[in-house]
This record gives structure tokens, sequence and C-alpha cells, in this order.
């Protein structure tokens, strides 16, 4: 990751409603949860040879600026009104395959999308860990969930750490391991992000 004077950036193609310096474009913590994320918490290592499945992807803020660092991202936005947004970025992002789809019905978009290295879910939405799950079966083993999780979507009444808790635990009972959960609460009000890794199907296990 680029880091400069405590600033995270990135270096591909700017976006319009970017800060430039030269050739380095500015990923906001306050603009996008997984730059909070960068500077709360521990992110697992992207590289250009990772390909990400987006679930949730709005009108591509946060997509303009992974694409900077990784291999395809396959973006699924089921509202209209953002994909006009999210095209604009592909334009500029050649690496990013817009899916105007349902996450909760992964089948839908099964023929496009490949074996992925990150799964990344950010759609604010009430069973938004069960589409998480449902959309597992992509992601290889040993790659990684990243979860944009906004408890108030869930439970307005429940406690957020036992949401987050529950959450885990769904993704415990689904196999995955390696657990970090970071509150974004300075950048983002009401949201935790939960990282984990598919576990490694070990020969035994077969
Ligand atoms: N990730 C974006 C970013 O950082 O730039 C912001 C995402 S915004 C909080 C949540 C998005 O999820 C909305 O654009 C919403 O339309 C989308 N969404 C909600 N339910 C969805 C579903 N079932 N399938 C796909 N997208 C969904």
């Amino acid at each position: 990751m680029i880091w400069k004077d405590g600033i995270l950036y990135t270096t591909g193609k700017s976006i319009k409603g970017d800060r430039v310096f030269g050739k380095l474009r500015v990923w906001p913590p306050e603009r996008s949860k997984l730059a909070a994320l960068y500077y709360l918490g521990v992110v697992p290592d992207i590289n250009k040879t990772n390909d990400f499945l987006y679930l949730g992807a709005a009108s591509g803020t946060t997509v303009s600026f992974l694409a900077d660092y990784t291999g395809i991202i396959y973006a699924v936005e089921i509202a209209p009104e953002p994909l006009f947004g999210l095209l604009e970025v592909v334009e500029r992002k050649k690496n990013v395959i817009p899916i105007p789809a349902d996450a909760s019905k992964p089948e839908i978009y099964s023929s496009i999308v490949s074996n992925v290295d990150f799964l990344y879910i950010d759609i604010a939405q009430r069973n938004q860990a069960e589409i998480a799950v449902r959309n597992l079966f992509f992601l290889k083993s040993g790659g990684y969930l990243i979860m944009m999780l906004k408890t108030r979507s869930v439970s307005a009444h429940e406690d957020s750490e036992k949401i987050c808790k529950e959450t885990v635990d769904i993704f415990l009972k689904a196999g995955m391991c390696d657990f970090s959960v970071t509150w974004l609460e300075k950048y983002h009000r009401g949201h935790v992000a939960i990282v984990c890794r598919k576990r490694f199907i070990e020969k035994s296990d077969e």
C-alpha cells in the first residue's frame, strides 16, 4: 500500500471527486470503509494477482481505489441509480466488471464470476451475513472475506457487540477462521469490519 506522511494513496487513473497530488490519488477513510480499515485495523496484503468479488458496489467509490491495487473486480450492485456512477468507473478502470444483480442470488452471476481471492461485502442489509455465506463458494480456500457490517441494518435495538458476535458465529459455522474485528466508528458510525479466512481443505477432510 502507498502511504506518505500518514496518508493512504493509490496510483491509478483519477475519478470525479478525487483529490490528486501529482500521480497520487488520496484514498480517504471518510469516503471508503476499506480505506478506514487500512487506517484502523489489519488488512491482508492485496496485489495485482488478487481477484475480488465485491457485493454492494454502489457508484464505485471504493471499487475505483481498490482497482488500482488488484486484479479483476467483479462488482455486484442491485440498484439502478448508482450503476451510472459505476459505469463511469468501469470506463477508467479496465479490471472492473460491473454486474447488475441481487447478491442474494449468486446463481445469476455464477457463469461470469471465476473463483476469487477476496470476497468483499458492504450491502447494509438485515441478512447481509447470510448473503455473504451464499457467495462463499466463489472464494478460494485460504481466501479472505471482508465484511463491512452495519449493525443497525441488522437490528436498531440489539446491542452492536452482540450483533457482531452473532455474525462471527455465522461465519465460523460456514467454515471461516483467523478472524479480526475492527470497529470503524471513527470514520463510519455503526460499522464494524470483520475479516476472516476460508479454511484450507486438508486431504483428511475430503
Ligand atoms: N461499497 C460502497 C463503497 O464503499 O463505495 C458503498 C455501498 S452502500 C453502503 C450499499 C450498497 O449495497 C447500495 O448501493 C445498495 O444498493 C447495495 N445493495 C443492497 N442490497 C444489495 C443486494 N442484495 N445485492 C447487491 N447490492 C445490494
